[in-house]
């Protein structure tokens, strides 16, 4: 008799991810009142009567906030709507003050747009739906950090009416780091193209994620869960692969995922359900009627097409051809439109390109996390930089002396040449001074030296380091090398 075994069907899922992405513009003023936006300020000491949402008061559309999200929408290829529509969201929660915000539902103002990205060796291309233009809510922060547990709250009114974008895209993205990268990329145009400054630490970029999981080749979506309070692009990365174990396991079990709302809990690693979608509000929309619909000219459109700058893949596309860098090296320093634009400035003032990368790739970036700086902090200036790898090329200090001097350099914004003299670090190139360190190596490593006379010559790079360590890393090593090979090595 046969036995039967049960096997379980094995359905391979492909992941199936959307973001929305809320970024603040940076418009010097509020969308609907002349506020300020400036960040940091004494709670609600940037409000009036129209962002306060007090009776009586009249909004005014601030033609620059419309302008900087066509900018938006132009940077990531959309077409732009002939007239901007505005509608009412009702929702009743304290920061609205107007209990309703004011936003875009079916006319947004940019449509169709897209993000080109390389991933894993390939062009990958995500479809922005569409970017409508809206309003900040203001801020709440609850006694004690917990909302079902705090005794009162406060509201900063000073963010309600900051204009805002929101970013929806397609669901194109098809895993959790294609999110990220995409994200990354994302935040490098709005940089680049200056309509938001992206900080998410600050809240001025936010993103909500959805996801679902389908079985391979099915062209029907399954039940999306959407992920909040995801605080940088790590911890979207991340949330987004818990969903999928999440997602997986439940569909192996052949039960259903439940469509919800799920928060991110960054400390335990996991999502947890807020709500199921059929809880959700019903927002009432409503055509503005304070707002009259705004034609866009498009004359101005093309004005501000013509303001686009060099975008970061043309930028990283140009550092390849101009100056024949990988474009692995060209990828990283576009990246941040300063880091790129600190690359071109020493390479106007020291030339060599790849020896200019190299520098910046390596301990101007690895310097900049470590500090949690931002380029336009660090005293470090080109000109100072072309400087020290001048000293470096005339063999002044040793290529790993430089790397202690840039450092220096890089916080204190002191010259090279007064960081070496201060410091004592110039490279000793006195055959005579060496030649006795050199004599005094060999005397102490006996079985070393021999292994160089009987002809192992990769135990000379152990006498080289020898050498520098005696002198502190100043010894010239072209010279160590020359003084130790006359001495063990029969030409
Ligand atoms: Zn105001």
């Amino acid at each position: 008799m046969a036995t039967e075994t049960m096997v379980k069907p094995v359905t391979e899922y492909e992941v199936v991810i959307g973001l929305e992405i809320h970024a603040e513009l940076l418009t010097d003023a509020k969308v609907w009142c002349g506020c300020s936006t400036k960040f940091g300020a004494e709670p609600n000491t940037q409000v009036c009567p129209v962002c306060m949402g007090l009776p009586g008061t009249l909004p005014v559309l601030n033609r620059e906030a419309v302008a900087y999200a066509i900018k938006a929408g132009l940077a990531l290829n959309c077409s732009i709507a002939p007239e901007a529509r505005f509608d009412r969201k009702h929702y009743f929660y304290p920061d609205l003050p107007k209990a309703y915000q004011i936003t875009q539902n079916d006319h947004p103002l940019c449509r169709r747009g897209y993000v080109e990205f390389e991933l894993g060796g390939e062009t990958r291309r995500v479809g922005i739906h569409h970017i409508h233009l809206e309003e900040e809510a203001g801020k709440l922060m609850h006694a004690g950090d917990r909302l079902m547990e705090a005794e009162y709250s406060l509201i900063d009114y000073n963010r309600a009416g900051i204009p805002l974008i929101e970013i929806v895209t397609e669901p194109d993205i098809r895993s959790p780091e294609e999110a990220r990268v995409f994200l990354e990329n994302l935040k490098s145009i709005l940089e680049y193209t200056r309509v938001s400054d992206c900080r998410m630490e600050q809240g001025s970029l936010r993103v909500d994620a959805n996801i679902s999981l389908r079985p391979k080749g099915s062209t029907k979506f399954g039940n999306k869960a959407e992920i909040k309070n995801l605080n940088s692009f790590r911890a979207v990365q991340r949330a987004l692969e818990y969903e999928v174990r999440r997602q997986t396991e439940i569909l192996q079990r052949g039960e259903e995922v439940a469509a919800e709302t799920r928060h991110w809990d960054e400390t335990k690693g996991v999502t947890v359900a807020m709500r199921t979608k059929d809880e959700e509000d019903d927002y009432r929309y409503s055509p503005e009627p304070d707002i009259p619909p705004f034609e866009v000219d498009p004359a101005w459109v093309e004005r501000l097409r013509a303001q686009l700058p060099e975008l970061p893949r043309e930028k990283q596309q140009r550092f390849v051809e101009q100056y024949e860098l990988p474009a692995y090296d060209a990828g990283v320093l576009t990246a941040d439109a300063k880091v790129a634009d600190f690359f071109e400035a020493c390479v106007a003032a020291y030339g060599k390109p790849k020896i200019v990368s190299n520098w910046l790739m390596g301990e101007f970036l690895r310097l900049l996390r470590e500090d949690g700086a931002e380029v336009q902090d660090v005293p470090l200036t080109p000109e100072g930089l072309a400087e020290l790898l001048t000293l470096v090329d005339r063999g002044v200090i040793s290529g790993s002396i430089g790397k202690e001097v840039f450092e220096d350099m890089f916080r204190t914004g002191k010259s090279a040449a007064a960081i070496v003299k201060e410091r004592g670090l110039e490279q000793i190139s006195d055959e005579g001074e060496l030649a006795a360190v050199v004599d005094q190596v060999i005397a102490e490593n006996e079985d070393a030296a021999a292994k160089v006379r009987a002809g192992e010559m990769k135990t000379i790079g152990f006498l080289v380091g020898q050498v520098m360590q005696k002198t502190r890393g100043k010894a010239n090593p072209k010279l160590v090398n020359e003084l130790l090979r006359a001495r063990l090595v029969q030409e």
